[in-house]
């Protein structure tokens, strides 16, 4: 049950952020904002103490039995397997530090409950900061999870868990952690709003990629929305209206009538091929974290996984996966995508991908650091436990390889002989191997841009990963909401290193895919197909969206206007010219955007 709110806000209170996936939510806010329980602490009498310790003591049971409860109601293969993170927070509830603790001090210090127990998850706190061991300082998390419930079930407020919600709400948090997005009920939780983020941050992609709306980098929201606030989302503007007059309320209703039917009229082009009327064929394809995302990539049309995020397989274990539970991954995603290829980029961690297990944190500047494929070729044991089970898995149907963050020649290089050595092993222990397994590389650095030329001839085929290099081109922090306004994919020198990779994979006869965020935007995809690229991978939501304005367009009368935007100066000469144009070209298309 959300317990009942004090509404103190304004009616029809908005707040402005970045629109980071479309669509209109109504709902309660539920708060997962760790850092927003703030414990008061109050002297108390002789008299109260045995009812405060009776209160904690309380507390501690609610907390052990939501914990049972999350646990036992978890029948998801992906949270099954992730369930010992509720173990060990069980295990903290016991705990006679935190618990015993909290008590003695009740009685001692003649003070509240909360206050009491504030005190002690102070002190453990300090006490972890201290820990020499890496994984066991970072165990900190578990105490402040299990003290954050704690805490909460003794004010009466419920934070339920992701995974235990009673209705549909809107979850309003900091950021969200794959650990949050792994515990939550797909069918509650129907949009997110966070204070960080920027349009390709991780959040923002998971809520596309599960086709909810959202709204990142509102900065305060989480210290100004109470759990259980009636708001609404409009990830269409990037605006949430807080505590909603009825009039306001009405209208948000009708609105998300309209955009929830044009959605569904969208359906009839998923089983369309995704070409132009003058012929362009393209193949469309999904990006996924997860084998279960699949079905959805098929179901809406897709042909082929264009990007297989990988990282969040080590997000979510105990510690890496090994060889056999990749392979039967991998295995699963080539059968179930069969005869269309999946496409699998080698892990990615670093920048705003952060995996705890690797003690990345240490880095003053993560994202220019030990990242993605410079992780991978220091730490050969798991890069090889990775390449062993894609190339194991390969055998069972048509996959590829894509190595993130290439900045030069001989970075590749390495990723291949590599790989060739681990082809060698396999066949020597007499393990089969497809033939044949396409290689490619993401082009993600201005480097690699610039010699696209000579990358090409190094490999099958290139994808450009337009979330890192609008960010490394532009110099802006793709997750900073202070600097979102920058983040410009019709900025020349962003169109430009597009152009040339486009040109540079032509000249080597090879394959061009992109399967940064901005694959799936609808204004972009004919700039992008006029450009050369071969194949768009993108949230599956958006592949019925991108087959709909190919389905409309000739490439031909499209390409004389993609090559003027090329000779423009600025970000906002481009942007103004693209929408003017795409707007005339399809009137209803983008005033569906806009209602
Ligand atoms: C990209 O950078 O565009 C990309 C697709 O990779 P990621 O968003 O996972 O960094
Ligand atoms: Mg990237």
């Amino acid at each position: 049950m959300m317990a009942s709110v004090k509404i103190d806000i304004a009616e029809d209170t908005l707040l402005v952020g970045i629109s980071a996936s479309p669509g209109i939510a109504i709902a309660k806010a539920h708060l997962v904002n760790r850092s927003q329980v703030c414990a008061i602490e109050r002297r108390i009498g002789e008299s109260e103490v045995e009812a405060e310790i009776a209160a904690f003591r309380d507390a501690v049971e609610a907390t052990r039995i939501q914990l049972q409860q999350i646990k036992q109601s978890s029948v998801d293969q992906v949270l099954t397997d992730h369930l010992y993170i509720l173990d060990t927070h069980l295990l903290i509830l016991e705990d006679q530090m935190l618990i015993g603790e909290t008590v003695t001090l009740i009685g001692s210090e003649l003070i509240n409950a909360e206050g009491a127990f504030n005190r002690t998850l102070r002190k453990l706190r300090q006490a972890f900061e201290t820990i020499d061991d890496q994984y066991l300082r970072e165990r900190k998390s578990d105490i402040d999870a299990v003290g954050d419930r704690v805490m909460r079930n003794l004010f009466g407020e419920t934070r339920e868990s992701l995974t235990n919600l009673d209705s549909q709400v809107v979850v309003v948090a900091h950021d969200l952690s794959p650990g949050d997005t792994l515990q939550m009920d797909k069918s509650k939780v129907i949009g997110f709003v966070t204070d960080v983020g920027g349009r390709t941050s991780h959040t923002a992609i998971l809520a596309r990629s599960m086709g909810i709306p959202a709204v990142v980098g509102l900065e305060t929201v989480t210290s100004i929305v109470p759990n259980g606030l009636p708001m609404i989302i409009d990830g269409l503007s990037g605006s949430v209206i807080l505590n909603p007059s009825s009039e306001t309320f009405r209208e948000y209703l009708e609105k998300k009538k309209q955009y929830d039917y044009l959605e569904r009229e969208l359906d009839v082009y998923c089983p369309l091929p995704a070409v132009t009327l003058d012929g362009y064929r393209l193949a469309l394809r999904g990006n996924i974290d997860f084998v279960d995302e699949i079905p959805v990539v098929i179901e809406r049309g897709g042909e082929g996984i264009g990007l297989f995020r990988t990282e969040f397989l080590f997000m979510s274990a105990e510690g890496p996966p090994s060889e056999d539970q990749q392979f039967a991954i991998y295995r699963d995603a080539a059968l179930q995508m069969a005869p269309h290829p999946v496409t699998i980029r080698t892990l990615d961690v670093g920048g705003d991908k952060f995996v705890p297990e690797f003690n990345l944190d240490d880095e003053t500047n993560p994202v220019m650091g030990l990242r993605a494929v410079r992780f991978s070729l220091k730490e050969v044991s798991l890069f090889r436990t990775q390449l062993r089970a894609i190339l194991r898995a390969s055998y069972f149907g048509p996959l590829r390889i894509m190595f993130p963050m290439i900045s030069g020649v001989a970075e590749i290089r390495s990723c291949k002989q590599f790989l060739d050595r681990i082809r060698q092993e396999l066949v020597a222990e007499g393990i089969p191997v497809a033939e044949k397994v396409p290689v490619g590389v993401m082009i993600e650095t201005p480097s690699a841009v610039l010699i696209a030329e000579l990358l090409a001839k190094e490999v099958d085929f290139f994808s450009v990963g337009t979330n890192d290099l609008i960010q490394y081109c532009l110099a802006i922090d793709r997750a900073n909401e202070h600097v979102a306004y920058l983040y410009e994919p019709m900025h020349p020198a962003v169109l430009r290193a597009l152009s040339q990779v486009c040109k540079a994979a032509a000249a080597a006869g090879i394959e061009v895919a992109m399967c940064g965020e901005m694959a799936g935007e609808q204004m972009y995809s004919l700039v992008l197909i006029a450009l050369g690229f071969n194949e768009l991978s993108m949230n599956p939501a958006s592949i019925s969206r991108i087959k709909r304005i190919m389905r409309q367009a000739r490439i031909s009368e499209f390409q004389p206007f993609a090559d003027q935007l090329l000779q423009m100066a600025t970000a906002d000469e481009i942007s103004r010219a693209l929408e003017g144009e795409m707007h005339r070209r399809f009137p209803s298309v983008f005033s569906l955007e806009q209602i």
